[in-house]
């Protein structure tokens, strides 16, 4: 008989994380704090425009102010400096998130540099990558955040298991293999110089695959009752894919996640999740 992999349902938990942000969100109305998220857009790049719409409609309905700022793909770094700047003195503001990309004339790391560390929702401030790499608190960026969290909402223990995290971009790979550790994984990170890749995806309990390349992973390269979390979003065709080609996969995973409806939609429910907390580190109410 062939086997079929538990199907993790990413869209079902980001509803149950978003239940869960919404009444926590209506506890600090109680108190008089109302977490707010500040999403700036520069230029009209459509996916971002997307992106950033459905940021912003995910924060209204857990009961958070949200407010796009849009300027022009002509802005000049001093000027957007400026603007992040106002939003870190805004005490009305606990959450800032910079779109990306950014134009080629502005360099994206002075501007995620600028923005304050606790209102830095995404986690990409040098200060909470350190802070995540030091185990200290501060803020997770929200892929593997999610990631971690679905693990922990279908009761996947990480402790002791060999992880293999494909990719080691500074948004997904590297702090997924960081927090897999924290969690007493032993971790493996491949990238695009691995040699022998299949080998090592083979001895993984559970695999995750973020390098954008998509129908990367084939069921050879997957031990029999591994955990498959497919972070890669790919579009080909005009239809939307991971980097694991899922049919053959979930013939050998224990479980897997499918693209889209796997942990895409998390991404979005930790974001909203980083800005409750950056609310309520703000009114040091923990
Ligand atoms: P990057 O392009 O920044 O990084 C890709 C990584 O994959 C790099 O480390 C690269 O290695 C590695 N890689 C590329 N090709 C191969 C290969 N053939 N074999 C092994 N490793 C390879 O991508 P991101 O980390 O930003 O995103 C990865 C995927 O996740 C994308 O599809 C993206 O769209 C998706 N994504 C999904 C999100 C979600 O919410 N579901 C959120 C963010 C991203 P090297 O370092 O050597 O170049």
């Amino acid at each position: 008989m062939t086997n079929t992999a538990h199907v993790i349902d990413g869209r079902h938990w980001a509803s149950v994380a978003r239940a869960e942000i919404a009444t926590a969100v209506r506890d600090l109305a109680e108190r008089d704090v109302y977490p707010h998220l500040a999403v700036v857009l520069v230029g009209e790049h459509p996916a971002s425009m997307s992106y950033v719409k459905g940021k912003e409609k995910a924060a209204r309905e857990v009961g958070m102010k949200s407010d796009v700022i849009r300027v022009p793909d002509t802005i000049t770094q001093e000027a957007l400096l400026q603007l992040i700047g106002e939003l870190n003195a805004d005490a009305d503001v606990h959450g800032i998130l910079v779109q990306l990309p950014l134009p080629t004339s502005i360099d994206e790391a002075v501007i995620l540099g600028a923005v304050a560390p606790e209102k830095d929702v995404d986690g990409f401030h040098i200060m909470n990558v350190g802070a995540l790499s030091l185990g200290l608190p501060g803020t997770v960026p929200c892929t593997p955040l999610g990631v971690m969290r679905l693990l922990a909402y279908e009761g996947i223990s990480v402790a002791g298991k060999h992880a293999v995290v494909l990719g080691r971009s500074n948004i997904v790979g590297k702090p997924m293999a960081q927090l897999l550790l924290a969690q007493n994984a032993t971790v493996t990170v491949c990238h695009s110089r691995t040699v022998d890749l299949g080998t090592i995806t083979r001895t993984a309990d559970i695999l995750v695959a973020a390098i954008g390349r998509p129908a990367f992973v084939v069921r050879e390269m997957v031990k029999p009752g591994a955990v498959v979390i497919d972070v890669g979003i790919n579009r080909v065709d005009g239809v939307l894919c991971g980097d694991v080609e899922y049919a053959g996969v979930s013939e050998v995973a224990s479980a897997i996640t499918p693209v889209p409806r796997g942990v895409g939609p998390m991404t979005i429910a930790m974001l909203l999740n980083n800005t409750l907390l950056a609310a309520k580190r703000a009114h040091a109410i923990l």
